[in-house]
């Protein structure tokens, strides 16, 4: 135990922890991988490395769930749903009850996730890897579909001292600015492995404690809250500077400092400020940048006035030579900074990296790109994997590497595999109308999502654009199910009005329930992530192309062999070939981006009804009424689409970060 608590120097460890924390277990889990990965990390002989990010989504509810002694505090359980439906009687009365686990509430999207996934890889992996992020006191936001009034955000009120896995350091960091000092207090998570024999632990930054002031506390709250002009920055102060200084505190020997996104760009900064002259120019042997922004105007830019007033002049100093703005004298810009500050540079797909080799030219040779993943493990659900388990003589052991899932395609003509993962799919469907049944929605009803957060260039509302032609489809070819979720960030006017313009037209579709059930979800997070990517028919992906680098939702259907139905941008455009879905929509070709604001919602919508006509079509040919065809052509790209999920992993990801940029 003493050399657990020299390790880890749990804060009130006799009062609040000492009953889920013993010599052999951390929260149910093993405490020797803790020991081991934490001895690594500070070791000079072990290549390590920090891996900094805004946000982490780590699904904590439904992968590698920490037990405690303890019963869970309300405050971190997600109860109860509102829906909003075209069958408004019965949104009044019911919403949807689950009682899970809140994921640690640490993240707003797909970049956190991918993160999270990318520490369970590395985990899986047995990389030595130390994560940085902040603790947000009070999450990203709750989402409210109260009174159908449209969506109204709230803090996320969660309680992290009873939060299982979670423990507050006794650790103190201090961050000395122009006009203040900023403490900052530590805790630590640790991500376990699939098999529990190695972890990564991550760090998390929190600046709510007694030795700050008021407005200094509220910094660690929100995620991405922007209504406060030195919010966003002092934010990126932490996170950058704050996590150096975690990691030199913690007495970690890191060989590579990974920053994911440019949110974590001053963390350059504080290395070398401490860097001697001599070894100055190999530093940048030692960051390494991912880009997840295909559009400049999504990079973080600050006045350079009023970073001046925040940081002392040897730092401002540091950060005006590599965070000079290209195009206006008066801005700092983080993108470039970690651009010009980092030997190593990936974008998140093959398109997203043509695109960002066209955006900034000075550094074209060296940006690499890494296609993005999901973490099998996590995603896959119970049914699929018991299928693919059945069948490990012809697929090998996929669970200890994810690349074998490819051999599934060898499957693709016998006949019970056929059978049985169509019969999984059909398990996973009847749970999903199970939780749902009050809303009377089939499980041999042709169901379709869009679940992600809503933003312009995603296009939520493009499958109503016009139900006259949707209802028709339902009337000719068969009854439509749709289930859509997603947040829109409190500050967007324009994801509002995408959540407005959505619940009127559902609302409007009241008459039409026999043939279309539309259904809209609050609070869209993990838990819902899985459950939907895992358990409709079609994965709706309609971005304006090519505003998606990535995209991650669409890999975790089609390892659940749900197909895709996507425009032709981020990951789709290397799996567009593959045969797992449906390709439709406006395609862009060359190199600039163009406009964003630019949606053509009209041809594409058009597009989109053509093709969900024929896929509409080809479904009630597969299965009427729960009469399979097992020879259908839908079976066969089921079967593409989970051997597919052999290379749209995280474990395939983090194999290439540790050749090509690592060098592990
Ligand atoms: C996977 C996931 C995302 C990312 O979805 P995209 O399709 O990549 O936008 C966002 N939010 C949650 C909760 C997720 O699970």
């Amino acid at each position: 135990m003493e050399k657990f608590l020299s390790l880890v120097p749990v804060e009130n460890f006799e009062k609040k922890y000492a009953r889920d924390i013993s010599a052999d277990r951390y929260f149910g889990f093993p405490v020797e991988p803790i020991l081991r990965a934490e001895e690594k990390l500070l070791s000079a002989a072990e290549r390590s490395v920090a891996y900094f990010s805004m946000e982490y989504g780590l699904s904590t509810n439904t992968y590698n769930v920490f037990s405690s002694s303890q019963p869970p505090s309300p405050k971190n359980l997600s109860t109860h749903h509102n829906v909003f439906s075209n069958l408004r009687a019965i949104d009044y009365y019911i919403s949807l009850k689950t009682n899970h686990r809140l994921d640690l509430p640490i993240y707003s999207g797909g970049l956190g996730v991918l993160a999270g996934d990318t520490l369970k890889s590395a985990a899986d992996r047995g990389v030595s890897l130390a994560a940085i992020g902040i603790l947000w006191n009070k999450g990203y936001f709750k989402q409210n579909f109260w009174f159908k009034d449209g969506q109204i955000p709230e803090e996320n009120d969660w309680d992290p001292y009873s939060y299982p896995g979670l423990v507050p350091l006794k650790t103190r960091i201090e961050i000395p600015l122009r006009k203040e000092t900023i403490y900052l207090r530590l805790w630590k998570y640790f991500v376990y492995n699939f098999e529990k024999t190695h972890v990564i632990p991550l760090i998390l930054l929190d600046s709510n404690i007694e030795e700050n002031h008021g407005f200094t506390k509220t910094l660690t709250n929100q995620l991405y809250r922007s209504d406060n002009a030195d919010w966003k920055i002092l934010q990126r102060i932490l996170l950058g500077i704050g996590g150096m200084k975690a990691l030199e505190k913690l007495g970690y020997k890191i060989n590579t400092y990974h920053l994911n996104e440019g949110h974590a760009a001053l963390a350059y900064v504080e290395k070398a400020k401490k860097t001697p002259t001599a070894e100055i120019n190999s530093l940048k042997e030692h960051f390494a940048y991912t880009c997840h922004t295909p559009v400049a105007a999504g990079h973080d830019r600050f006045q350079k006035k009023v970073v001046q007033e925040i940081l002392h002049d040897e730092e401002f100093t540091i950060l005006k030579k590599f965070g000079q703005d290209p195009d206006n004298p008066e801005l700092i810009n983080l993108t470039q900074h970690a651009m010009n500050a980092s030997a190593h540079i990936n974008a998140v797909a093959k398109k997203h990296g043509e695109v960002t080799r066209a955006q900034f030219p000075e550094h074209r040779d060296r940006i690499l790109s890494i296609t993005n993943g999901v973490h099998t493990h996590t995603w896959v659900s119970e049914a699929v994997a018991t299928v693919l388990d059945k069948y490990k003589n012809e697929i090998g052991e996929w669970r200890k590497n994810p690349t074998l899932l490819r051999n599934a395609l060898a499957l693709k003509d016998n006949a019970s595999f056929r059978g049985e993962i169509w019969n999984a799919h059909q398990e996973n469907k009847e749970r999903l109308c199970l939780f749902l049944k009050n809303w009377k929605m089939d499980p041999q009803v042709f169901t379709i999502a869009w679940a992600r957060r809503i933003a312009g260039y995603k296009r939520p509302s493009l499958l109503l654009q016009d139900v006259t032609r949707l209802l028709d489809i339902a009337k000719r070819i068969g009854p439509i199910q749709i289930l859509f979720a997603g947040k829109a960030h409190p500050q967007d006017d324009l994801g509002f009005t995408y959540v407005n313009e959505m619940l009127s037209t559902i609302d409007s579709l009241e008459n039409a329930r026999d043939l279309l059930r539309v259904m809209m979800l609050e609070n869209y997070d993990t838990y819902f992530g899985k459950l939907l990517s895992s358990s409709v028919d079609v994965w709706l992906n309609n971005p304006l192309p090519p505003f998606e680098a990535s995209g991650t939702s669409g890999m975790k259907a089609i390892l659940n062999g749900v197909l895709q139905l996507s425009t032709l941008d981020g990951w789709v455009v290397e799996a567009a070939e593959k045969n797992i879905g449906w390709i439709f929509g406006w395609e862009h070709h060359g190199e600039a981006a163009g406009d964003e604001r630019n949606l053509r919602l009209r041809e594409d919508s058009s597009l989109l009804y053509e093709m969900l006509e024929k896929v509409v079509m080809l479904y009630y040919q597969t299965n009427s009424k729960g009469n399979l065809n097992p020879d259908s052509d839908w079976v066969t790209k089921m079967i593409h689409a989970i051997s597919e999920g052999g290379y749209f992993n995280t474990d395939r990801m983090v194999g290439e970060y540790q050749k090509n940029i690592w060098g592990i």
